[in-house]
């Protein structure tokens, strides 16, 4: 602790001008700790257990929608191979939370030129009823100019919003463009409209419909809200460009329900002193309810229990590793804010999450370049031979982790690349067969090296005696 206060105030004085630390003033490139290659090499030829978990919970359990019977089964699913994995203190640690439940969904053109549509109820949608609702379609191709609509353009009608999000590595687009999702509902529904559908935020063109979460805030009454596909946008923006008024009959049955219940899973390797700061890592269990969740976010258990349990079985950490399976991330991080106020007054060292689906490990960036040069330079080093840079910029990032992060936890980032991420996200297609076994291993061999590293040294457990 003290030398970490030490090594900020020193970087404070020597790079006063600039408000962030200079990349000059961290100490010279660590080598290798020999320990942490061995074990980042180990994971990265043969680690089997990210993959058994993650082809496990997949297919034993599937989607796992949260606050629902699945998820629970999840749970119970988690504290069983928790178990025989050999953490310690495995347990769940429940919450209440809002359910909602998806129900029959459809969409159709009416007129000019009758043909149906793919479309998905986005997360607190509203509900058509089954019989559907039927209006014209006003289309508009940002929140903003949604925004700027006087409300007569929109009351009664049906609002379409459109938007031209690419595919990029560090998956910048989804903050931007995932405003028609987050925003749209409630706008429109303060304007008045009959529902809203917008275009997917994804970067496919496969006829799958991205769901996600919204919430209906400043008062707004729930609207029925959905996702088309992307080539349905494409072709619905096609026949709105023919310049003949466009009727759209929405079918989107949901149903929301208090009184649900999630929960995290927590399992430890207890450290050789229990006093120090713990590693906090994790994923969240439930997902969406179309695939079976293996990138978003199967994988992220996967990763970070795999590369703890590599440290397991190299020995004992003088920190505790706490690995959290978080609940209920998709619907709003209703897990995140439950850990973070049930351990308010645990001290870490580190938090750090997966989410971000399974492909390689490309940069890291992590809080430690300024509070700890010397480990930030040590991650550097063993992290540079699986091709991951360093990020001098980087933010603190994931839903899970966030809460516990504000309340002042050092964060750690290992970004993957994203580059076909948005293809998958929060469809049917995100199953299984989306993970590529040699760069999930990459993740745990890059996470077991960080873990290595921050862990204050790992000691072999002493050998029983064998019994007579
Ligand atoms: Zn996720």
């Amino acid at each position: 602790m003290k030398s970490h206060l030490l090594g900020a105030l020193l970087l404070a004085s020597a790079a006063p001008a600039l408000g962030q630390t200079s990349i000059a003033t961290l100490p010279p490139p660590a080598l290798v700790d020999p320990k942490v290659a061995t074990l980042r090499d180990h994971a990265l030829e043969s680690d089997h257990y990210a993959w058994d978990i993650v082809e496990g919970l997949t297919t034993e359990v599937g989607q796992r929608l949260a606050g629902t019977e699945a998820e629970a089964r999840a749970r119970d699913w988690a504290v069983k191979t928790l178990t025989a994995l050999g953490f310690s203190n495995v347990h769940v640690e429940p919450f209440d939370m809002p359910v909602w439940t998806r129900g029959a969904e459809g969409a159709e053109i009416v007129s000019p030129f009758p043909q149906k549509l793919v479309v998905a109820a986005l997360g607190y949608s509203g509900s058509t009823g089954p019989e559907g609702v039927t209006g014209e379609i006003v289309h508009f191709d940002s929140v903003d100019a949604l925004r700027a609509a006087p409300d007569s353009a929109v009351k009664g009608k049906i609002v379409f919003i459109d938007h031209d999000m690419m595919p990029a590595q560090d998956g910048s687009g989804y903050g931007q463009f995932g405003a028609p999702r987050r925003q749209g509902p409630t706008i429109a529904s303060l304007k008045g409209a009959l529902a809203i559908v917008i275009r997917s935020i994804g970067t496919d063109h496969h006829r799958n419909p991205h769901t996600g979460v919204q919430y209906f805030t400043d008062g707004a009454a729930p609207i029925p809200a959905g996702a088309l596909t992307v080539p349905d946008s494409e072709q619905l923006v096609r026949i709105l460009k023919r310049g003949k008024p466009v009727v759209m009959h929405l079918t989107l049955v949901s149903q929301k329900t208090a009184g649900g219940r999630s929960g995290n899973v927590v399992a430890e390797i207890p450290g050789r002193d229990p006093n120090a700061p713990v590693l906090l890592v994790g994923g969240h269990l439930d997902s969406w309810d179309q695939g079976t969740g293996a990138i978003d976010d199967g994988a992220g258990v996967a990763i970070t229990t795999a590369a703890a349990k590599q440290i397991m079985d190299a020995g004992r950490p003088l920190r505790t590793i706490r690995v959290v399976w978080f609940g209920a991330e998709e619907p709003g991080g209703f897990g995140g804010t439950a850990l973070a106020k049930a351990h308010a007054g645990d001290r870490y060292a580190i938090a750090g999450e997966s989410d971000f689906g399974a492909d390689r490990i490309w940069r890291f960036g992590t809080q430690l370049m300024k509070t700890d040069p010397a480990t930030y330079r040590a991650l550097e080093a063993a992290l540079a031979p699986l091709g991951i840079v360093k990020n001098d910029k980087a933010e603190a990032d994931g839903t899970d982790v966030d809460e516990t992060i504000k309340a002042g936890a050092p964060w750690i980032s290992l970004g993957q690349d994203g580059t076909r991420y948005f293809d998958i996200h929060h469809t049917p297609d995100d199953t299984l067969d989306k993970i590529d076994p040699v760069q999930l291993r990459q993740n745990v061999a890059a996470w077991t090296a960080a873990l290595a590293i921050m862990s204050g040294g790992i000691e072999p457990e002493p050998k029983r005696r064998p019994r007579r």
